[in-house]
C-alpha cells in the first residue's frame, strides 16, 4: 500500500522528515540504496547546532534520547602550526552550545523511532518518471517500482530525483579529503592522540591541512585535505593502504610526526572523498508533487552544517505536509519559500568559511573564525 509520502534515502534528513511526519501522524516509505542500517560505517563527529539541528531534533520529539548520544569535552578545539606547535587551545569548559554525537548513534536513533517496515532498505532509485497530477514512478535498481503521491529526494549528492527539478550538477570544488582512523589512540598512537587532544584539531596552511577529532572509544578520525585536480588522486592506489598513504603524507614533508602519523599508521584503508558543491543559490520551479532536502537540494563545502541543515529541512518539511493535509501544493510552496534563502544564506556562509580554513591567509583567518573574530560576510 502506497503511504501518503514518498522519501528517497535513509541520510539524517530524510530520516528526520520520516520522523517528524510520524509525529504527525503522517505516515511514510523511505527507499534506500544501502542494504542495510550497517552497511557502512557512518563516519565522523557531528556537532548539533542550536539553530538548526537541536530545533530539528525537537520537532522530532528526540531531545532526551539526544542528550543521551553526547560525548562530553568533544567541542575542545586545537589549532597547529605544521611543527606541532600550538596556535590556539579551547578546552570544552561546558558552555559550547554545540553539542557533539557519532553520526551513525545520531541516525541509529532516528531510526529506531520510525515504525518498524518505514525504511525500505537495498532499494536503489534509478529512473523517477512524472506520471502527471503531480504523481511519480520511481524505478530502482533491482527492477521494483514504487508510486509517489508525494515525493522527497533526501538522497543526498548525486539525487536521482534533483533533474525532475533542476539542471544543476554538483561540481568539484577543487579540494579533496583523504580520511584515516587511528584506533585505540591514547594506548597505541600516544604522541598523535595527545596532538589531538579532547576533541577536534586542525593544522592547516593554504590549500591543504590535517584535521583530527577524537571519537568515542579513542579512536582518532582524521582528514587530510589537499588542493589538487581530481586526476592526481587517480593515480593514487587506495587499495595499497600503506603506499597511498605515505604517498599523501609527502605532501606533509616536514610536518610534526605526530601530525603525519594520523595518516600514516591508519587502522582502516584510507578513503578518498572530493568535495563538490552545487552552483550557490541553487533553486528550482514550484513542480508538482515533488522537492529536495539536504545535499540534493544545496551541497555545499563541509563547514559543519551539512547535516545540521539536513535535519532542519527534514523536520520543515515535515511541518508542513502536517499543516497541509489536504494540499500538498501548499506545503511545498510553503516549505521551499522558506528553504532557497536559507541554502543560499548558509552556501555562501560555507563557501566563506572554505575559504577561511583553507586560503591564503589561513591559519590566522581560522583562528579567528574560531574566535569569532572572522568578517562577517
Ligand atoms: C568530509 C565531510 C565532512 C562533513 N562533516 C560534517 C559535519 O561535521 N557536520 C555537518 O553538519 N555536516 C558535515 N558534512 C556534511 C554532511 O555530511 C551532509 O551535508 C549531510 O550528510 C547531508 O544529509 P542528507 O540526508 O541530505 O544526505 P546524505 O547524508 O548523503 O544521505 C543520503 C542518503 O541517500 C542514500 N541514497 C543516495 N542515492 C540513493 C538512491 N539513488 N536511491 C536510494 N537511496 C540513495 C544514501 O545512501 C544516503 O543514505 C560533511 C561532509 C563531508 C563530505
Amino acid at each position: 500500500m502506497n503511504t501518503p509520502v514518498t522519501i528517497i534515502g535513509a541520510g539524517l534528513g530524510g530520516l528526520t522528515l520520516a520522523r517528524v511526519l510520524h509525529v504527525h501522524g503522517v505516515p511514510s516509505t523511505v527507499y534506500e540504496a544501502e542494504p542495510s542500517p550497517t552497511a557502512r560505517t557512518q563516519g565522523g563527529m557531528l556537532d548539533i547546532h542550536h539553530d538548526n539541528g537541536r530545533p530539528a531534533l525537537q520537532a522530532a520529539g528526540l531531545i532526551e534520547e539526544f542528550r543521551g548520544l553526547i560525548l562530553e569535552g568533544r567541542q575542545a578545539t586545537r589549532v597547529l602550526a605544521p611543527d606541532g606547535t600550538v596556535l590556539l587551545d579551547e578546552p570544552d569548559d561546558g558552555t559550547g552550545g554545540r553539542p557533539e554525537v557519532q553520526r551513525g548513534a545520531l541516525r541509529q536513533m532516528l531510526l529506531d523511532s520510525l515504525p518498524a517496515g518505514t525504511v525500505r532498505w537495498g532499494r536503489k532509485a534509478g529512473a523517477v518518471r512524472a506520471l502527471g497530477g503531480g504523481r511519480h514512478q520511481v524505478t530502482f535498481a533491482d527492477g521494483t517500482t514504487a508510486t509517489a503521491d508525494l515525493l522527497v529526494g533526501a538522497d543526498g549528492a548525486w539525487s536521482r530525483v534533483r533533474p525532475l527539478l533542476s539542471d544543476a550538477a554538483p561540481e568539484y570544488v577543487g579540494i579533496s579529503f583523504i580520511e584515516t582512523y587511528l584506533l585505540d589512540g591514547d594506548t597505541r598512537h600516544p604522541a598523535s592522540a595527545k596532538a589531538v587532544g579532547g576533541g577536534a584539531l586542525l593544522a592547516l596552511v593554504p590549500g591543504k591541512g590535517i584535521q583530527a577529532h577524537r571519537e568515542s572509544g579513542g579512536t582518532l578520525h582524521t582528514y587530510a585535505a589537499l588542493s589538487k585536480p581530481q586526476d592526481w588522486f587517480t593515480g593514487i592506489d587506495l587499495t595499497e593502504p600503506a603506499a597511498a598513504t605515505a604517498r599523501i603524507a609527502r605532501e606533509f614533508d616536514g610536518w610534526a610526526p605526530e601530525l603525519t602519523a594520523l595518516l600514516t599508521d591508519g587502522d582502516t584503508a584510507p578513503v578518498l572523498r572530493p568535495l563538490n558543491a552545487l552552483p550557490k543559490g541553487h533553486r528550482w520551479d514550484r513542480t508538482p508533487g515533488v522537492t529536495l532536502l539536504g545535499d540534493a537540494a544545496h551541497l555545499s563545502p563541509p563547514n559543519g552544517e551539512g547535516a545540521n541543515l539536513a535535519m532542519f529541512d527534514g523536520a520543515e518539511l515535515g511541518k508542513a505536509i502536517a499543516a497541509h493535509p489536504d494540499d500538498t501544493e501548499a506545503a511545498l510552496t510553503e516549505y521551499e519559500q522558506a528553504l532557497f534563502p536559507r541554502s543560499t544564506e548558509a552556501a555562501t556562509e560555507a563557501a566563506r568559511d572554505f575559504d577561511l580554513c583553507f586560503g591564503d591567509n589561513t591559519p590566522h583567518s581560522l583562528i579567528a573564525l574560531l574566535t569569532g573574530n572572522a568578517q562577517p560576510h
